[in-house]
């Protein structure tokens, strides 16, 4: 190995994989960069919804926004929407959407809609979003810059098309080299680092800087370099899931947002792309028995997806460990998406992180072994705050339910709500959650987040001082119309966009 780091090779061809080689061969010209996968172990398949930080991504990475949706038969996702987890009515419903307002408005604004007598939804009366989300509208029109929107927005993707994409635009656009093989070890340098992968077929790969993306496997965060593993199944319970793609009508309306439905021990998944739904339960095995969650996922597509044949289906089962690593950056080897850890689908997290861990590495990049260990210490630091707060962020969606199944009222027990979960709602019972509470200005749940959630589960949330802002709430109001009256279904953005797609143009 050179003391330069030069060459990073990366072990792994899921999402998280083929994520870090294109952003750090865009974002690290120079760079040589290897992505290793073995063509007998496949990725795991899901992971449909991502945050706004996409867009960045995307447009760092230099796709076309118009090619990714064709080829990733992708849509917008606008937030999540959380039904049945308060008490299961059918009233009980609420919206955390991605945009919100200033954070200096927020009092203002949540005291007006209390002091007018939480007339409709809480999101409905502070942002614009609720309105379009409700309408099934895209966030944008065609016209718009790529990944411009009048409102903040992510997407919904096939996984295993968005892994493609990125391979062709890595190894095509950006110089990335493939190699097809199986890492069956690595061989290591004097002073500890792993100075070379050792393949299936004899080959040696060498590199300087090491990225582990090689899923729940781990191969080379916990197999090689013996990072241990944070076991968060205490507080977040679930560790199954069952999923299935259901086509969809050609025409048929696409959901503006990831919608979440609680069941008896756990919830269920339900994202809208242009030709199907992907659905999914999730449930914790301890609670539910993979039979019953069958049942449960079937009798949903029964109900919500019109001539839908639930008989017909077969359902992927998917298990997964819940916590993360101690260390997620070891010597010269980093984790980067599930080998770095994982905790249910809830809030989609987990993208996120692999896009906010290749920012940090590519912000941070270590240009000589020499700075590396404290790159490696930082990253640390920064990681395990932001696993803990995942933690929490997730909790909270269940600890105010009322729901009565065993498995809801094991969910708010207060030795399974980790202590600065249950410190928080103690001081939210005087103060609304604020920067005060999550203080780093990169925060990836802010206050804005967590007042979504408690008022749409009906959690009163004080707002002491704060003076009633009505003439914003009614300007709101006036931009959710206007909004309305201007933008198209995401149906209509999407089908127009794919009738003037080069492979449905008739040659010239
Ligand atoms: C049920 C479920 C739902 C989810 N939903 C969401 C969501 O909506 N949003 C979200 O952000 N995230 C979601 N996730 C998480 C998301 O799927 C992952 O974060 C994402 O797909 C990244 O996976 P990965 O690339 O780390 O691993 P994988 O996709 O498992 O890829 C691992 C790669 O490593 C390779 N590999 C393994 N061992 C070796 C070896 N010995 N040699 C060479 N190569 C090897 C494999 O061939 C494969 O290419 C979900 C996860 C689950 C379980």
């Amino acid at each position: 190995m050179s003391n330069a780091v030069q060459h990073i090779v990366i072990v792994g061809g899921g999402t998280a994989g083929w994520l870090s080689a294109c952003l750090l061969a865009a974002r690290l010209p120079g760079k040589r960069i290897t992505l290793v996968e073995a063509p007998d172990i496949p990725t795991i398949g899901v992971g449909e919804g991502t945050w706004p930080t996409m867009r960045e991504t995307l447009a760092t990475i230099g796709i076309p926004e118009a090619e990714f949706l064709e080829q990733c038969d992708a849509a917008f996702k606008q937030g999540s929407r959380f039904d049945g987890w308060r008490d299961g009515s059918a009233e009980d419903s609420y919206l955390h959407p991605f945009s919100a307002p200033p954070a200096a408005e927020m009092r203002e604004l949540a005291a007006a809609w209390q002091a007018g007598g939480k007339q409709g939804p809480f999101a409905a009366a502070i942002t614009p979003q609720h309105a379009i989300c409700a309408a099934n509208l895209a966030p944008r029109q065609r016209a718009m810059p790529d990944y411009a929107g009048a409102l903040n927005y992510g997407y919904h993707l096939d996984a295993g098309k968005f892994a493609a994409l990125l391979m062709r635009h890595g190894v095509g656009r950006l110089g990335v080299t493939r190699i097809a093989a199986h890492v069956i070890g690595v061989s290591r340098a004097a002073n500890g680092d792993i100075a070379a992968l050792m393949l299936r077929d004899g080959e040696a790969l060498e590199g300087d800087l090491f990225l582990d993306c090689s899923g729940q496997a781990a191969i080379l965060i916990a197999g090689e370099c013996g990072a241990g593993w944070i076991d968060r199944s205490d507080v977040s319970f679930n560790d199954r899931a069952l999923a299935v793609q259901v086509p969809v009508e050609p025409g048929s309306p696409i959901a503006a947002q990831t919608i979440g439905t609680a069941h008896e021990a756990g919830w269920l998944w339900d994202i809208g792309l242009p030709t199907r739904r992907g659905i999914g339960c999730v449930y914790a095995s301890r609670f539910l028995s993979d039979e019953r969650a069958e049942e449960v996922l079937r009798g949903y597509v029964a109900a919500k997806v019109p001539g839908a044949d639930p008989a017909s289906l077969t359902p992927r089962k998917l298990a997964f460990k819940t916590g993360h690593r101690d260390r997620f950056w070891i010597g010269n080897c980093l984790a980067v998406g599930l080998s770095a850890g994982f905790i249910e689908p809830l809030e989609a997290s987990a993208i996120v992180l692999i896009e906010l861990s290749l920012k940090a590495l590519a912000e941070n990049f270590p240009a000589s072994r020499a700075s590396m260990d404290i790159h490696a210490g930082r990253f640390n630091e920064l990681f395990r705050y932001r696993w803990d707060r995942v933690v929490e962020f997730l909790k909270l969606h269940y600890v105010p339910s009322q729901r009565t199944e065993s498995y809801w009222l094991a969910q708010r027990s207060p030795e399974t709500i980790p202590q600065r979960l249950a410190e928080c709602l103690v001081l939210w019972r005087e103060q609304p959650p604020s920067a005060w509470d999550f203080p780093r200005i990169d925060e990836m749940f802010p206050a804005a987040s967590q007042q979504y959630v408690l008022h749409g589960m009906g959690i009163p949330v004080p707002l002491h001082g704060a003076v009633p802002s009505p003439a914003r709430l009614a300007e709101i109001t006036v931009k959710s119309r206007a909004l309305a009256a201007a933008l198209p279904t995401t149906r209509d953005y999407l089908d127009r966009l794919a009738a003037q797609s080069p492979a449905a143009r008739i040659p010239a």
